[in-house]
């Protein structure tokens, strides 16, 4: 490989060239060696790259002191965030937008539709169906274990007396006299750098390259028609509201030959009447009785799977959290190897009203010392909430 040249000498300025002079030296030696000026031609795609190169350290500050000091050497040093070589065409026009924006309408945008700097003409443009959404309810137990689902979906189907022709006839088509039946519309703009191609679809066929004279008397031309299609697929573990499935094809069909738009399953869930979800976890309020907080207990609690019995210790006071490990939701796609937890929230039921002998009771209860909260009970209390704040 021949010996790199020295950045200034590339771009033809003096050593102590201002940024504008550089800027100038590096915009005319752009233009100059432009990929779209020299098409097919290696050696000006070279000098291209060879100019931005150049203009990429001599234009930013740190690097063109690193370099006015070290020459080339001290371009290749670890944390320079620019190796010196091998600047793609990619990075030149993100790089450099600002200077070839405004010329070519807005930076490397302007070169997307290319397809690269050959030169090369685009294929017609493919038509496709519009996408479709679904709005997909789940019960718990659905995302717990995941679900196979079936669904009769609305949608446009191919016209099946023309099968998506948009017309029964053999002449019943002529070419798009706009695009001559590319399906594109290519306009030549002169700018800074010459001149430019743009391609656009064309608005008269759609893309197609024809125009139906003799439409389907069935579809009316439009080669599709309001149908259902039967669809199955399965919902994964542990997917959450909001979330989407993307089935690709199933959503409506594309008259001409063109390809079906996709489907989206767009997750929502059914309210359980007992369990609340909290990310991958599901909290139950559990209401006890007095009683059963003061000496204890078993009880029944939900789970997504069915009722299970826990047991309450004698003396629970409310707000304990009971974590049930893993009887959560699985994290999605963890193929159930990552688990939320059931929290059971316990509360204590403080009677409302109470008839006589009721009152009774509680009345009996006023003096007796075990009833009475201690310091020691409080200050339990203090340590909850500072834990809790924390
Ligand atoms: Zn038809
Ligand atoms: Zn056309």
């Amino acid at each position: 490989m021949a010996e790199k040249r020295d950045y200034y000498e590339v771009l033809g300025v003096k050593r102590d060239a201002t940024d504008e002079e550089l800027k100038k030296a590096y915009r005319k030696l752009a233009i100059k060696y432009h990929p779209d000026k020299n098409p097919g031609d290696k050696e000006a795609e070279e000098r291209f790259k060879e100019v931005s190169e150049a203009y990429a350290v001599l234009s930013d500050k740190d690097k063109r002191a690193r370099y006015d000091r070290f020459g080339h050497a001290g371009m290749n040093a670890s944390g320079g965030g620019f190796s010196g070589q091998g600047m793609t065409m990619e990075d030149i026009f993100s790089q450099f937008g600002d200077i070839f924006g405004g010329h070519f309408g807005g930076g490397f945008g302007g070169f997307s539709g290319f397809g690269g700097f050959g030169g090369s003409s685009r294929e017609r443009p493919i038509v496709k169906g519009s996408d479709l959404r679904i709005r997909l309810k789940l019960t718990l137990k659905e995302i717990l274990n995941g679900v196979e689902k079936r669904l009769k979906v609305r949608k446009d189907v191919v016209c099946h007396v023309c099968h998506g022709a948009c017309t029964t006839e053999a002449d019943g088509r002529k070419t798009c006299s706009q695009c001559h039946g590319s399906g594109i519309i290519t306009e030549m703009s002169n700018t800074f750098f010459g001149s430019v191609r743009t391609q656009t679809t064309c608005p008269t066929c759609g893309g197609v390259g024809t125009i139906v004279t003799k439409p389907c008397a069935h579809c009316h031309g439009h080669g599709v028609e309001k149908g259902e299609e039967e669809i199955s697929f399965r919902v994964p573990r542990g997917v959450a509201k909001g979330m989407h499935l993307t089935l690709e094809g199933k959503g409506n069909a594309s008259p001409e030959g063109g390809i079906n738009g996709d489907l989206y399953i767009i997750i929502d869930e059914e309210q359980d009447p007992n369990l609340i979800r909290n990310g991958n976890d599901l909290i139950y309020n559990l209401l006890i009785p007095v009683n059963t907080a003061i000496e204890g207990g078993e009880v029944e609690i939900p789970t997504v799977t069915g009722r299970a019995r826990i047991n309450i210790e004698p003396g629970t006071q409310p707000g304990k959290i009971l974590r049930l490990r893993n009887k959560g939701l699985p994290e999605v796609n963890s193929n159930g190897s990552m688990m939320g937890d059931l929290l059971v929230n316990v509360n204590v039921f403080i009677p409302r009203s109470l008839n006589q002998s009721e009152k009774e009771i509680v009345a009996s209860m006023k003096d007796k010392a075990g009833f009475r909260p201690t310091e020691a009970d409080r200050s339990a209390l203090d340590r909850k909430y500072r834990e809790m704040l924390r």
